[in-house]
């Protein structure tokens, strides 16, 4: 996934990536497909705005994988059933704009969900879109002021993966270790999160089935930092930069140090994720993830949506 409020940021590197498309400007393999998020949560915190026409110049010519429409407004839990109000209107305005070529349609967690569940099915290009994206998660899950309870999220991550059961749906904001053991469990086809690279900077490291343990001491950050037993997981560990600098290359400084953490959190990520198509598809993760994760802080949503979810297909007999 890559951020189109990045390129925002930098002119010129925007104007070389649609001269040479993101493929080739990134040097991404084939078999890698490119995500592009539109830059609404940039957006969102720097206060700009995005320009359509550019946008849209910046898909035709870069040609990324998958696009979602220009500019879904992301509404937060603090405001007011009027501002989510403004926020739902501008985002389904911005939706029918883009109901034609590729453009994935964008819905956000928020009071205003089952509005827009019906929106999308109301509406015949909308409804035979093969892509959906779902977004304002994260301010949610972040328990800020107002937040969803953890089990109203829960209910309607499940209630959009039913009513576009035939649809691939991709969530914005999930990508942590534990939180993509959700996103698999609900069906969710694809996520994304930047946690990876930000906690890498920060000197954080990502352990299987672990919280994260600060490995680095960088400026103001400060985190757990690993057990005995922990450092020698570490040590231990086989990804492609733990394979080549060992525990020095993970707690260097600088972007060695930073390119290092990066690598190893994506990493485990990618292993968490060949664990879970494994286990669910051969229908052994409820036997088996106590074992993976330890305390976690959504181990009791995992237990959760795994009830729910029981208790739904009981329901559908
Ligand atoms: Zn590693």
């Amino acid at each position: 996934m890559i951020s189109y409020g990045e390129f925002h940021q930098m002119p010129a590197r925007m104007e070389k990536a649609k001269e040479m498309g993101l493929r080739k400007y990134l040097g991404v393999p084939r078999h890698i497909s490119i995500y592009l998020d539109n830059g609404a949560f940039y957006f969102l915190r720097a206060g700009g705005q995005g320009e359509r026409k550019a946008y849209q110049e910046f898909v035709e010519k870069g040609r990324p994988d998958w696009y979602p429409m220009a500019f879904d407004v992301i509404p937060t839990p603090q405001m007011s059933n009027k501002k989510q109000r403004a926020c739902y209107d501008a985002t389904m305005e911005a939706n029918h704009a883009y109901r034609h070529d590729g453009y994935v349609p964008v819905i956000h967690i928020c009071r205003l969900l089952e509005e827009y569940v019906r929106a999308v099915l109301q509406s015949p290009k909308l409804a035979a879109k093969e892509r959906i994206a779902l977004g304002g998660i994260v301010p949610n899950l972040l328990r800020s002021p107002k937040a969803l309870s953890y089990e109203t999220v829960l209910e309607n991550l499940l209630h959009v993966r039913e009513m576009f059961s035939d649809k691939d749906l991709h969530v914005f904001g999930i990508g942590g270790t534990a939180t993509i053991h959700l996103a698999a469990i609900l069906g969710i086809d694809s996520a994304d999160s930047s946690g990876w690279r930000n906690r890498a900077a920060r000197g954080i490291v990502q352990l299987p089935g672990s919280g994260d343990r600060m490995i680095a001491s960088l400026g103001k950050w400060r985190g757990r930092i690993p057990s005995k037993e922990e450092w020698s997981k570490l040590r231990k560990c086989r990804c492609p930069a733990c394979a080549t600098s060992g525990l020095r290359g993970l707690r260097a400084g600088g972007l060695k140090g930073f390119c290092n953490r990066a690598t190893h959190n994506l990493s485990i990520l990618l292993d968490e994720a060949v664990w879970l198509d494994k286990h669910l598809k051969a229908e052994t993760y409820a036997r088996n993830y106590r074992r993976r994760l330890d305390n976690s802080t959504y181990f009791p949503l995992i237990i959760r949506l795994l009830e729910m979810k029981n208790h739904r297909v009981v329901q559908s007999i």
